[in-house]
């Protein structure tokens, strides 16, 4: 009979990823060999300790251990053994719904640059990348396949237990077929019985109007595909280019002005300003000082329903004329 991990590692059953990593790094320090020279003991100790937190900190194991008492999941003892009867409950309805779940591809990220102008106006991009294809001689099932004769290709093993609270059936993946329902009986030779192929993909996508830095978008189906399973899905990260002039706050467009002396102190009807959507005027008012933030509304980016808004900072244009005049002065 195996150990119990959680008793090695000092946790409850339902201990979290945190208690049980935290309960490892006291443990394993306490028992450390390098701590407890020539304690053959303290080594032994730390060893299980090790072993237990290499089962219970991967979600896989644990649900294999906690299911079956081993890490492996195999279950050529009774799969009951380690169970109370909560366990047996939830496992049951549990499985059920594992059974009816397709095996899925790999996720494929990717990350993809955007000009301002691009975000401003939306835009389509064409992507190309690299991802695992269903094969096309065997159509993704590796080979020429047979019936699993062990599970009778269900693809899973049917156990009934009698328990004081009435039988209880579980459904345990058939250790045969790995729970795939069929075995191959003649591997296909262009993609070594994988089912999947590496090829290059072409994808059109439209990206919307406004789309922030950092965010992903998700296309279903557009990732790995995986043998007798669903394809995975596309990820694509949005990273916004640095602009020369505007600087992004949100849906608002940010850029400082450099005006003149006689704009700010007399005011101007008609000053001309660059936006995101080409050259416009406006009006500068007297007596405008330094550093306050004229807002022009609607000339930012648009999102969904949205637009914001142009942010003006002003600045105060120096002439040139005066600092050549300047330098020669204090040269
Ligand atoms: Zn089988
Ligand atoms: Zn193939």
């Amino acid at each position: 009979m195996e150990k119990d991990y959680y008793k090695t590692l000092k946790v409850e059953k339902n201990a979290s990823k945190k208690e049980i990593k935290n309960s490892y790094r006291v443990l394993s320090k306490k028992y450390h060999p390098d701590l407890n020279p020539d304690d053959e003991k303290a080594e032994e100790k730390f060893k299980e300790i090790a072993n237990a937190y290499s089962v219970l900190s991967d979600d896989t194991k644990r649900l294999n251990y906690d299911n079956f008492g081993n890490e492996n999941g195999n279950t050529t003892h009774n799969p009951f053994n380690h169970m109370n009867y909560e366990d047996i409950f939830s496992t049951f309805f549990n499985e059920r719904n594992n059974n009816l779940k397709k095996k899925k591809g790999g996720d494929i990220r990717l990350k993809i640059e955007l000009t301002l102008e691009e975000i401003f106006t939306g835009v389509n991009k064409t992507i190309k990348y690299k991802k695992r294809d269903k094969c096309n001689p065997c159509s993704g099932t590796g080979g020429e396949t047979k019936v699993c004769d062990n599970c009778k290709g269900n693809g899973f093993l049917v156990f009934v237990q009698n328990t004081p609270m009435g039988r209880i059936q579980k459904n345990v993946k058939c250790n045969v077929c790995n729970g795939e329902k069929n075995i191959i009986t003649k591997p296909c030779k262009k993609c070594d019985s994988s089912g999947t192929l590496v090829n290059e993909t072409i994808f059109n996508f439209e990206l919307p109007k406004g789309i922030m830095d950092s965010e992903m978008l998700k296309f279903n189906g557009k990732g790995n595909s995986v043998k007798n399973g669903v394809e995975g899905d596309l990820i694509v990260l949005i990273v916004e280019k640095t602009h020369d002039t505007f600087k992004r706050v949100g849906i608002d467009l940010h850029q400082r002005i450099n005006f003149t002396y006689e704009d700010l102190v007399n005011g101007n009807d008609s000053v001309e300003v660059v936006t995101i959507d080409g050259k416009i005027r406006f009006k500068v008012k007297k007596g405008t000082q330094i550093g306050t933030i004229l807002r022009i509304p609607k000339k930012g980016l648009k999102r969904g329903n949205n637009i914001g808004d142009m942010l003006l900072e002003v600045w105060l244009k120096i002439p040139e004329n005066i600092i050549k005049k300047e330098k020669n002065e204090i040269n």
